[in-house]
């Protein structure tokens, strides 16, 4: 079990998820192909601590655990 943030810009929130969540899909998102318009992607992740950690330093407004996988 790995972690990622994923940073978006739009929102300026940074959300940490399971690599098996299905808007994360191991760091794929939910489309087939990867889109840095709305945000990007970080990671992998060994443990929710360390993503947390790095979701802290994108300095966005709402950082939390998705709340479909529950990181
Ligand atoms: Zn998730």
């Amino acid at each position: 079990m790995s972690f990622w943030v994923y940073e978006n810009w739009t929102h300026k929130k940074a959300i940490v998820h399971k690599s098996d969540c299905s808007y994360c899909n191991g760091g794929r998102g939910v489309h087939s192909e990867r889109s840095d318009k709305n945000g990007k992607w970080h990671g992998p992740f060994p443990d929710r601590e360390a993503a947390f950690k790095y979701a802290r330093t994108t300095n966005r407004e709402d950082i939390r655990a998705c709340n479909v996988c529950g990181a």
